[in-house]
C-alpha cells in the first residue's frame, strides 16, 4: 500500500472508507485497523449497529474488552464459589470423621467397667435409705465414689439430711 496512506494524518484510518480508499493490510496506525473494521462491519451486525450508531471503532473494542473481563470475572467468581462449596463439604466430612471417631470412643466408654460398688449391694443400701455418704462410710468409699456408683448403676440417691436438698430432678412441680 501507500506509504503516504501511513504517514497521512488526514487520513480515515479506522473505518471501512479507509480500507475501501486502500489501507488494507496489517499496517494500518489506529487500534483498530481499517482492515479489521471493514471485516468486522461486513460480518458483525453487533459491531455494524455500533458503529452506525457513532461508537468508534476503539470505543467498541475496549467495550467488548470489558465485557470479557467481566464475563471472566464473573467465570471466576462461579468457579470460586463452587470451589468454597467443595471445601465446606470436605469440613464437613472432616467433622462428621472427627464425630464418628468421638462417638466410637463414648461406645467404648459404656463398655461395663468393673462396678466399684456392686449394683445390687448399691441398691440394697439405697434401699435402707442410706445417703451416699452414708454408703461411702459404711463402705470405705468416698461420697464422691459412691455418688458415682450410684449414678452409673442409674439408681436414684436417698436426700442427705445433712446437705441442702438438691434441686428436684423428677419434676414435682413442673
Ligand atoms: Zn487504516
Amino acid at each position: 500500500m501507500n506509504a503516504d496512506i501511513i504517514t497521512d494524518t488526514t487520513y480515515p484510518h479506522s473505518t471501512v472508507d479507509g480500507f475501501e480508499k486502500g489501507c488494507t493490510t496489517g499496517h494500518c496506525p489506529a487500534e483498530v485497523s481499517c482492515k479489521t473494521v471493514f471485516t468486522r462491519f461486513n460480518g458483525d451486525y453487533a459491531f455494524r449497529r455500533q458503529i452506525n450508531a457513532g461508537m468508534t471503532p476503539a470505543e467498541i473494542v475496549a467495550a467488548e474488552r470489558k465485557q470479557a473481563q467481566e464475563a471472566a470475572d464473573t467465570d471466576l467468581r462461579a468457579k470460586k464459589a463452587k470451589g468454597s462449596q467443595r471445601s465446606a463439604e470436605t469440613r464437613d466430612a472432616a467433622r462428621e470423621r472427627h464425630n464418628a471417631a468421638r462417638r466410637a470412643k463414648r461406645a467404648a466408654n459404656l463398655i461395663p467397667q468393673k462396678a466399684l460398688i456392686p449394683r445390687d449391694k448399691l441398691a440394697a443400701l439405697l434401699g435402707e435409705g442410706l445417703t451416699d455418704r452414708q454408703i461411702g462410710e459404711r463402705l470405705g468409699f468416698t461420697r464422691r465414689q459412691v455418688a458415682g456408683a450410684r449414678n452409673t448403676a442409674k439408681l436414684p440417691r436417698n436426700p442427705d439430711s445433712n446437705r441442702r436438698p438438691a434441686p428436684a430432678t423428677t419434676g414435682a412441680s413442673s
